[in-house]
């Protein structure tokens, strides 16, 4: 199969496209300056003060001290590291998250019960909001971090995480967000938010992947996650990406500078997408409160349709967009996020997550809204969820059930 020519990439929150001004600024670091940091004579030397001049850029991005940034290799291993010091440097047992985090924290909460930690999900209300009174209530005095992310990368609901930290601080207990989502979209200040840690990954700011970064307050003990040598003073062996930081540092420039955009032009077109689908193709909600909530995010449920199927189509015509997180892409089971929301098992499987960015322009979005409302209505015409189909007796719903299954598997092996 010939990919098209052109993507129409709707799928920002999954990851983004490397910025051209990042690609210039780590090209000399692959070509030229790829001496070690940490080397004593002055090709690597000179390399070192490179890479602290992107932790100044990064720290301003976040609105902390360049010592209190670790690089890290992802958002996965940031987040990681920050409940993994919490638990090592207290002592303590007992971790609190919520239900509707990115797989790096339901899936590490999963790692740590085997262990033998006790592990909290807090739900969550209907429209993805968090109840602090709840979680207020779940901290106990074994409790070493709650892990509440700042924005979810399958709805954009914004959670209150200065509250959350307030919260964390009259309890005596450590405070960690993913902000995974947030740089770009909305203003970043570690210390004002109050945090004690506090995610990022370069991938989904326009740098590569394979970089992140973990700010540790100030004072907040810090046990590293990955032992080595004693690069980022003694907190993360591994010798540093250096190509990857210096891109990460220009794509931190790059997203305070975009942060006014995001919020006008970007919000404009997610607007426009959102009072399309929800006006034009009947029996559709969106998933998620309509504010607070990234200027970028939009999840639509369809009713009587599979997200898979309605993906399979867009993709057939340049479309990129997807159904919950990549990372639970090829499951059949529903988005977490959704379920913990309630939403129903047949609503969640027909949900479908678009999410935009700074290169997406009007012309894409109107092949979106050209494109949506056929593929919609053809896979309604021979869905078996379709009640239209159930009331009428000669409708064949297992033939339909079976040929939209034979189509699928057909589109998936092609
Ligand atoms: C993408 C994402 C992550 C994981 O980041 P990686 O760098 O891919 O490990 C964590 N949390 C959220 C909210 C994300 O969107």
């Amino acid at each position: 199969m010939n990919p098209p020519q052109k993507v129409y990439y709707f799928d920002n929150n999954a990851t983004t496209r490397i910025a051209p001004e990042v690609v210039d600024a780590m090209i000399p670091f692959l070509r030229e300056m790829w001496g070690n940091p940490s080397s004593a004579y002055a090709f690597g030397a000179q390399v070192h003060g490179h890479v602290e001049a992107a932790r100044a850029k990064v720290a301003a991005l976040v609105g902390a001290d360049p010592k209190e940034i670790i690089f890290t290799s992802c958002g996965t291993e940031s987040n990681n590291s920050a409940i993994h010091s919490a638990l090592i440097s207290s002592g303590k047992r007992h971790v609190i998250t919520t239900a509707v985090e990115h797989s790096a924290n339901i899936n590490f909460g999963e790692y740590l019960q085997k262990q033998g930690f006790e592990v909290t999900y807090l739900p969550v209300e209907s429209d993805g909001s968090l109840d602090l009174h709840l979680l207020e209530k779940s901290i106990r005095p074994d409790t070493a971090i709650v892990s509440v992310m700042y924005a979810n990368n399958e709805t954009g609901v914004i959670f209150p995480i200065e509250e959350v930290a307030a919260i964390c601080r009259s309890k005596g207990t450590l405070c960690h967000t993913d902000a995974v989502q947030v740089p770009g979209k909305l203003k970043l200040d570690a210390h004002q938010l109050g945090v004690d840690f506090l995610s990022l990954s370069a991938h989904k700011l326009h740098a590569p992947k394979g970089i992140g970064l973990l700010y540790v307050k100030r004072r907040t003990k810090y046990t590293p996650y990955i032992i080595g040598g004693h690069q980022e003073k003694g907190r993360r062996g591994g010798t540093e990406s250096v190509a990857n930081i210096i891109a990460f540092g220009r794509a931190a420039e790059l997203a305070m500078a975009t942060l006014d955009e995001e919020n006008t032009r970007v919000r404009a077109l997610r607007d426009r997408l959102e009072t399309f689908i929800l006006t034009n193709i009947p029996n559709t909600v969106r998933n998620g409160a309509k504010e607070p909530r990234l200027p970028n995010t939009v999840n639509i449920g369809f009713d009587f349709v599979e997200a898979e199927a309605v993906l399979l189509l867009l993709d057939q015509i340049g479309i990129c967009a997807s159904s919950g997180s990549a990372c639970t892409t090829g499951s059949l089971d529903p988005s977490h996020v959704l379920s913990a929301m309630g939403v129903k098992p047949m609503r969640a499987r027909g949900s479908v997550r678009f999410s935009l960015g700074i290169y997406n322009t009007d012309a894409e979005v109107d092949y979106l809204i050209q494109h949506l409302p056929p593929i919609i209505q053809k896979l309604r015409d021979i869905s078996p969820l379709n009640p239209a189909h159930q009331d009428n007796d000669r409708y064949d719903i297992a033939g339909a059930r079976a040929k939209h299954e034979q189509d699928l598997a057909m589109a998936k092996t092609e």
